[in-house]
């Protein structure tokens, strides 16, 4: 298959820059309750991912921890994916400007952020076993992430703030964020009006 394949900084970088030129403006802190947000702001969207468990709070959401091993791209130029229908281990490789992606692991209620030797390690051997130049080569860095996962699902729901104010959910998006990010943008923005 041929598909769309996204570097994350690159495209963070890229929806920051829309933001700007739509006329918004990015404050980066944190967050306590609703109360907080609605005090500044007519309608406010909750896309807080995990941080929902806390905020909302709803126990449904929980981390599934992912780990990455990024290497010096030997040479490979096509991206590979392949799921073990018997662990919660998937190999693939994902060939991208910064280096080759290695992965991956799926966690679930594993809130480590800190990357494991030994797993970083299993990645690479899983994926030289498909691409054996991969063995030797240079590991440049080591990611971590938690996908945002929750029971029953995303949540996009509208609901009246006190005062007056509204307040769209739009999280749980588990390990197909990305993916699934401008029609859920949709969906909420609906429920704005
Ligand atoms: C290893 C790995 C591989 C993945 N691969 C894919 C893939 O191939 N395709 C795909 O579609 N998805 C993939 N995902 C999943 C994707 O990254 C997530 O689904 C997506 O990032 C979720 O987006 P979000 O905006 O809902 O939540 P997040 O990206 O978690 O963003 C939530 C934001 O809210 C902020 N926040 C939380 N609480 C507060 C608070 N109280 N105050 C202020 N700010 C707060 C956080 O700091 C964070 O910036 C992958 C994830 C991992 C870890």
């Amino acid at each position: 298959m041929t598909l769309p394949l996204l570097d994350m900084p690159v495209h963070l970088g890229w929806l920051e820059r829309r933001l700007e030129a739509a006329g918004g403006v990015l404050e980066r802190r944190t967050v306590r309750g609703f109360a907080e947000a609605a005090a500044e702001a007519p309608v406010v969207v909750n896309c807080t991912g995990l941080g929902a468990r806390a905020l909302v709070p709803d126990p449904g959401v929980r981390p599934v921890r992912g780990q990455l091993v990024v290497v010096e791209n030997p040479g490979v130029e096509e991206w590979f994916a392949e799921a073990d229908p018997a662990s919660s281990a998937t190999t693939y490789f994902f060939p991208q400007p910064g280096g080759l992606v290695l992965g991956g692991t799926a966690e679930a209620d594993d809130w480590r952020t800190e990357p494991d030797p030994r797993t970083a390690d299993a990645i690479v051997a899983r994926c030289a076993r498909v691409r054996p130049e991969i063995a030797g080569a240079r590991v440049t860095a080591h990611r971590v992430g938690l996908r945002p996962s929750r029971e029953g699902g995303v949540r996009i729901e509208a609901e009246p703030l006190p005062g007056g104010g509204l307040l769209v959910h739009n999280y749980g998006h588990g390990g197909a964020g990305v993916t699934v990010a401008w029609g859920c943008a949709e969906a909420a923005a609906r429920l704005v009006g």
